[in-house]
C-alpha cells in the first residue's frame, strides 16, 4: 500500500474532481522555516506568542519586524518542483481545488491560478487596514521593505508607529499583515469555496502534502472526501505512525483502505506522482 505509485497513477487518471490540502512540509524543501507550531523561534520570541492580535495591539513595532523578517525570507526563496506541478495540474484541470495552510506565497509566484488556490491562514504578503472604518486591503503587495524603517531585518530597534506601514486608503489605520492570527477565524470567503467544492460534487481525490491532515481544519477536509468514498494520498517528510491522523487511516476498515503513503520530500514526490496528468516538471533555469 505505502508508496505504490502505479495503483495511485491509476486512481489519479480516472479522478476528475481533486483536492490538495497543502502544508508547511511543501515550502520545507524551499528551505523555509514554518513558525506555525511548537518550537518556532525568533529573536527569543516564541513565533506562536508573537502571532496574535494581542501582540500586535500591545507590539506593532516588533510584530511588524518578525513579518518583515519572514516576508524577507519568503521573497529570497524559490517554488520548488511541487509548487510548479501543482500549478501545472490547475492549469490542465479546473476541477482541481488547492487549500494551502502556508503564508509564503510560493505557489502564486509558482503562477497558480489564483482562482484554484485558497489560503486558509492568509498570506504574508497580504496587508489589511486595522481601522475599524476602512475596509483597504491588498491580496498580494510583494514591496519590501514596506517602509525604510523595516529595512534592516537585524535591526532591535523600537519603531514608532508613524514609521510603520500605514494605509493608503484612509491614511491614519496602521496595516497589519493578512495572516490569520492565533484566536482569529478563518477567512470566511476560504471555508465557503471549499464548502462550494464539496457541494458540486464528489471530491475523487485529497491530496494531503507537507501537513500531517491530523488538525483541524485539514482533518475535516480528509474526513469530508472519504465520506464521500474519495480517496486519500499522503506525502509528507515524516509520516509518524504514532500520528493519530494517519494511525486512523491505516486503521479504517478494508473498504475505506483507498490511501496511499509517501512519505519523504514532497518537491521529490510531487512531480513523479502528478506526471501521467502533467508530464516533466522543470525549473526555471533548468539546463537539462
Ligand atoms: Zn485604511
Amino acid at each position: 500500500m505505502a508508496a505504490d505509485l502505479t495503483s495511485f497513477h491509476a486512481c489519479l487518471r480516472s479522478s476528475s474532481r481533486i483536492l490538495a490540502l497543502v502544508g508547511a512540509g511543501l515550502s520545507a524543501s524551499s528551505g523555509l522555516p514554518t513558525f506555525r507550531g511548537a518550537g518556532g523561534l525568533w529573536r527569543n520570541h516564541d513565533a506562536m506568542d508573537l502571532a496574535t492580535p494581542d501582540a500586535f495591539a500591545a507590539d506593532p513595532s516588533l510584530v511588524w519586524q518578525f513579518y518583515s523578517a519572514r516576508r524577507a525570507a519568503a521573497l529570497r526563496a524559490s517554488p520548488n518542483r511541487a509548487h510548479y506541478a501543482l500549478a501545472e495540474l490547475a492549469r490542465r484541470n479546473p476541477n482541481f481545488l488547492t487549500l494551502t495552510q502556508n503564508v509564503d506565497g510560493l505557489s502564486l509566484r509558482a503562477n497558480h491560478p489564483s482562482s484554484q488556490l485558497l489560503h486558509l491562514h492568509g498570506s504574508l504578503f497580504a496587508l489589511k487596514c486595522t481601522s475599524f472604518y476602512c475596509d483597504y486591503s491588498d491580496n498580494n503587495n510583494t514591496t519590501h521593505p514596506l517602509t525604510p524603517a523595516l529595512a534592516d531585518p537585524d535591526s532591535h530597534s523600537f519603531i514608532p508607529a508613524a514609521d510603520l506601514p500605514h494605509c493608503p486608503k484612509c491614511h491614519t489605520g496602521l496595516l497589519r499583515p493578512g495572516v490569520v492570527w492565533f484566536g482569529e477565524p478563518l477567512p470566511w470567503s476560504v471555508v465557503h469555496t471549499a464548502d462550494s467544492f464539496f457541494e458540486q460534487g464528489k471530491v475523487d481525490l485529497i491530496l494531503v502534502i507537507g501537513t500531517s491532515g491530523s488538525v483541524y481544519p485539514a482533518a475535516g477536509y480528509v474526513d469530508r472526501v472519504r465520506a464521500q468514498n474519495g480517496k486519500v494520498a499522503i506525502f509528507n517528510i515524516d509520516v509518524d505512525a504514532t500520528d493519530s491522523d494517519e494511525e486512523r487511516l491505516l486503521d479504517a476498515p478494508d473498504s475505506e483502505r483507498m490511501q496511499w503513503i509517501f512519505k519523504g520530500d514532497a518537491a521529490e514526490w510531487i512531480p513523479k506522482a502528478l506526471e501521467p496528468l502533467i508530464g516533466k516538471i522543470e525549473l526555471p533555469g533548468d539546463s537539462d
